[in-house]
């Protein structure tokens, strides 16, 4: 890059940066007038930031949802397996099948504890003698 480009720099080079492709996908060759010009004009600066911004966006929470529905039938696979209405159980045996407690719909605190929903169920999870335990209710 260049060295020192003072203010008032006698004969500066007309071009001084190589000519880029417009970041907005469009393809169109233009010549950046700084190292940050990135875009053709602020038109295409506001499409690229929609669309790669939205885009994004949207594969993320696709992305979300699709862990958080397999939570939730893991979920319900073990707590379908107790006639009783919580179910106490090893944490790993829920990631064994996949399960990621760090997805979920929300959370709540009932007397200190906090409870973590999925769509269907709710789930603490604690330590007993160093063993991750996860509790499961029904909604
Ligand atoms: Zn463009």
């Amino acid at each position: 890059m260049s060295g020192d480009n003072k203010k008032g720099e006698q004969d500066p080079s007309p071009h001084p940066l190589a000519r880029r492709v417009c970041g907005c996908g469009c393809e169109n060759i233009f010549q950046p007038i700084n190292t940050r010009h990135y875009y053709l004009n602020k038109q295409h600066a506001n499409f690229a930031y929609n669309h790669g911004a939205r885009k994004e966006n949207q594969a993320n929470q696709n992305r979300d949802e699709k862990i958080q529905r397999s939570n939730d039938h893991i979920l319900a696979k073990y707590f379908k397996s107790s006639p009783a209405n919580e179910v106490t159980i090893f944490l790993k045996n829920l990631t064994l099948d996949d399960f990621d407690p760090a997805y979920f719909v929300s959370s709540t605190e009932i007397d200190g504890v906090t409870f973590f929903y999925s769509y269907n169920y709710l789930f603490t999870i604690y330590k007993l003698e160093n063993e991750e335990i996860i509790k499961i209710l029904k909604q």
